[in-house]
């Protein structure tokens, strides 16, 4: 299958050139030449087949024609290595828990996936892959653990500084190996700025291969539809599939359009809506038409703080640039950092379900949005132990750490410090090329 780029600029690539250029040349996303539709009788069985075998089949439908079909299993069934489960919040609301795996949030799914997939178009490379990635927080964790011990393949994790939990921290910090943390003095927007001036830098490419495994690379957004499909898969086994409005704690953007490129493939899904913090760039696009990037500011809901999602290209591309076709599928909601932890605190008290902040929005919007005869689906994209201090303290309850979790807070943190000059960045980049 073929990938043509969101600015329509540059040449159209294949699979594995879109994986590891990452970010076309024109600086658009790439996007699939087409979006299969699942046949009727998919969804017909969906409920009667494991997470891996739907995942299987959505998988062909975006990589099939590039991978042999043996290999896309190993990659898909290895990465979905743990399950989604939708639990029941109260009546019509239920939360699809995605931090099952490794490093406790959804962002396990693309990470993991692309490393296999990465791995597998580089087993037989000579020369270094180097993956950068800027993170607000979760990204960084995901990425490095899904990276962590790939041959042939060098991460850089870049992170602003003080700006993430210390839980997170570690997540990244502690590896070693392929791993390499970078604490930018900035915000993130300044992370994804030196990401993205790096793809851009001729001087750089020409020293190191280089490649993204932000949510622009198609092969970390796209598995993240997976999950859309066993969260639809679920509410039918339960008979509770025919209303179904999934809500979506948004930042980036990455994650929800996963969504809508299930729903393209047939998912049947009434409505989505994005929730943000009071990073409401998307709300106030709905709101208004008009898309007014602006610096992000810090809130409760750190991984969202984006105040420049990336993915909204891909929102556009899809609806071909129509606010009124956007605005008819997707709806938005915003909270403050004081609606966040109210709503934490109402949800532990009302239903005995603890949210973490992002899951919080998610929550929130379903119960001020969804109709008569409506069921709410929102991703809780992160375990709450991952901001134990600050669930802690709005809730007052004692969130306990998962083993996994607990097991890297106890590496020793290590991480080169950075300006936000690109200059000190390549800089740096050119030294470790010349290693
Ligand atoms: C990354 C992240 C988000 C935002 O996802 P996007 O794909 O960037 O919109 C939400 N919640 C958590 C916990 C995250 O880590």
């Amino acid at each position: 299958m073929k990938f043509y780029s969101t600015n329509h600029n540059s040449p159209d690539v294949t699979l594995r050139d879109a994986v590891v250029k990452g970010l076309a040349p024109d600086r658009g996303l790439y996007m699939p030449e087409t979006i299969k539709y699942l046949p009727d009788s998919f969804f017909a069985g969906i409920d009667g087949m494991s997470f891996q075998e739907m995942s299987f089949e959505v998988a062909k439908a975006f990589f099939g024609e590039d991978i042999p079909e043996q290999d896309l299993k190993q990659i898909v069934f290895d990465t979905l290595s743990f399950d989604t489960p939708a639990v029941r919040v109260e009546d019509n609301i239920h939360s699809l828990e995605l931090f099952h795996g490794p490093t406790l949030a959804f962002k396990d799914v693309g990470a993991r996936f692309m490393a296999r997939l990465l791995g597998y178009f580089n087993r037989n490379e000579r020369q270094l892959v180097n993956v950068l990635v800027a993170t607000s927080g979760d990204t960084g964790s995901a990425v490095a653990n899904g990276f962590l011990g790939v041959p042939g393949v060098h991460v850089y994790v870049l992170y602003p500084k003080g700006k993430v939990s210390p839980i997170q921290e570690c997540q990244f910090t502690t590896l070693g190996q392929n791993i390499t943390a970078i604490e930018v003095d900035g915000v993130f927007d300044d992370c994804q700025a030196l990401v993205k001036n790096a793809f851009m830098d001729a001087q750089l490419n020409a020293a190191m291969k280089l490649t993204s495994a932000n949510s622009i690379n198609v092969a970390r957004f796209l598995p993240q539809a997976f999950y859309y499909f066993n969260a639809y898969a679920q509410m039918k086994r339960i008979g509770k599939a025919d209303n179904l409005v999934i809500c979506v704690p948004s930042g980036n953007f990455g994650n929800i359009t996963a969504g809508l490129f299930g729903w393209e493939m047939g998912l049947p899904v009434r409505h989505f809506i994005a929730a943000n913090n009071a990073n409401d760039i998307f709300y106030k696009y709905l709101q208004t038409g008009t898309y007014s990037p602006r610096p992000s500011v810090q809130t409760l809901a750190n991984a969202m703080d984006v105040g420049d999602p990336s993915n909204f290209a891909r929102v556009l591309d899809l609806y071909g640039g129509s606010h009124h076709d956007i605005a008819a599928h997707i709806s938005g909601a915003t909270y403050t950092d004081e609606q966040i932890a109210q709503t934490m605190k109402q949800c532990l008290e009302e239903t005995g379900y603890q949210l973490d902040p992002h899951g919080a929005c998610g929550y929130r919007a379903l119960k001020e949005q969804l109709e008569l005869g409506q069921t709410g689906v929102f991703l809780e994209t992160a375990h709450p132990a991952k901001f134990k201090e600050k669930v802690d303290a709005i809730t007052g309850a004692d969130v306990e750490i998962p083993a996994r979790l607990a097991a890297f807070m106890k590496g020793t943190k290590q991480s080169v410090p950075m300006s936000r000059d690109f200059v000190d960045f390549k800089q740096y980049l050119l030294s470790e090329a010349g290693k």
